[in-house]
């Protein structure tokens, strides 16, 4: 096996993604298995897992309470 460090063959090394510090990982809640930070369930123990997000949906919440504000004072202006 003529392996290249420096190649970027990400696909072949897929089923090494324990030891693979590039790929965002995440200690399974349920059972501690590292698994995808965007899997929805545990492939070990089968666990749906419900992940944070990485950076908090500012955005979301900001449109949210925004219409709700709206809603307010549309329903205050009446
Ligand atoms: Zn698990």
């Amino acid at each position: 096996m003529n392996w290249e460090p420096d190649d970027e063959t990400e696909l072949d090394r897929e089923s090494d993604f324990i030891d693979n510090g590039e790929t965002d990982v995440v200690p399974c809640p349920a059972c501690g298995s590292m698994i995808y930070e965007d899997a929805e369930q545990c492939p070990s123990c089968g666990e749906y897992v419900i992940q944070p997000s990485r950076k908090p949906s500012l955005l979301a919440t900001v449109v949210i309470v925004t219409l709700i504000l709206a809603l307010l004072v549309m329903t205050l202006a009446i």
